[in-house]
């Protein structure tokens, strides 16, 4: 099967483009869109995007990333939430069959359902530069809400990619690092500069790769109950993990049991929630599970 060859990624085609459509950039909507074809090319491979997949893209923009997935893949779906991008995407990529563009915002998008509905309920591969005002929340809503995924690349902020790699000890650890870390294998894929985009951002940016883990490298019996620990010790990162599970509306667990628990692990009962490892999360929430039953 022989697709086009991408036309876009290339700042004079893409200025053709908006001014074609006379397109406003929204700043609300985190438009900054990709004119380096050197890094797509290189988003696309470490993808590994064959013929066989089906690939989610959460916001195509004018369509540049889209494509390059669409001459790859064997489908593509491409999820955009801005009004005046949907007649462009509708220009950019006629050449290609196997594109779906759903108009809407990803967040209320149910993806498990686009991908039962589309792939056989097959895990999908999710490539993206995402928006970055909202990158946290379309991560952790695709780990959370079971979306089956085989692996997420996508642009995000350096510093955001930092805080996905990370462990304790440094001030980027969080409860996105340990998300991620729980259920994938993060690798950075490249660091790109602002001058890859259009308008360039503030920022850095990094192309990271989620490779997602077949069983999870930690045993946990209540993953809920482990992420509710894990997000009220970091809400609360200068207190001590005990004031901090004590506190959180969610838990409200007894000092005293806290304590307990983390004397058991051998951990100091007035350590912070940022000096424990995944694993010792993991640990924690099975410990305080059993008394809590
Ligand atoms: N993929 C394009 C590229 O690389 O040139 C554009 C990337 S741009 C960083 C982010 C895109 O996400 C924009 O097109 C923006 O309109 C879209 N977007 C922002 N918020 C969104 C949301 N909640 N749901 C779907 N798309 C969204």
């Amino acid at each position: 099967m022989t697709r086009p060859v991408p036309t876009l990624g290339n700042p004079k085609n893409t200025i053709e483009i908006l001014n074609k459509y006379k397109f406003v950039f929204q700043k609300r909507y985190g438009q900054n869109f990709l004119i380096d074809e050197h890094v797509l090319g290189k988003i696309i491979r470490s993808a590994g995007i064959t013929e066989e997949d089906f690939v989610v893209e959460i916001g195509p923009g004018i369509g540049t990333l889209t494509q390059y997935l669409a001459a790859s893949a064997r489908q593509v779906a491409a999820i955009e939430i801005d009004d005046a991008l949907i007649p462009i995407l509708e220009d950019t990529l006629s050449g290609y069959d196997n594109v779906m563009v759903i108009h809407d915002d990803v967040l209320k998008v149910d993806l498990a359902k686009l991908a039962e509905e589309e792939n056989g309920g097959k895990p999908v591969k999710i490539v993206a530069n995402l928006p970055y005002y909202i990158t946290t929340p379309i991560i952790m809503g695709l780990f959370e809400n079971h979306v089956p995924v085989e692996s997420i690349t996508v642009m995000v902020q350096k510093e955001v990619a930092d805080r996905m790699k990370t462990g304790p000890g440094s001030k980027d650890y969080g409860a996105l690092s340990l998300a991620v870390q729980y259920y994938a294998r993060p690798e950075l894929v490249a660091n790109v500069p602002p001058n890859c985009f259009m308008p360039r951002p503030r920022v850095g940016s990094a192309v990271i790769r989620l490779q997602r883990h077949e069983n999870p490298p930690v045993e946990v019996q209540d993953e809920k109950l482990m992420f509710q620990i894990i997000r009220a010790s970091f809400n609360q990162r200068r207190k001590t993990l005990v004031n901090g599970l004590g506190n959180a509306p969610e838990l409200r667990i007894p000092k005293e049991q806290t304590t307990a628990v983390l004397e058991e692990m051998g951990l100091n009962p007035g350590v912070r929630g940022e000096a424990l490892d995944l694993q010792q999360f993991a640990e924690l929430s099975n410990r305080l599970k059993k008394i809590l039953e």
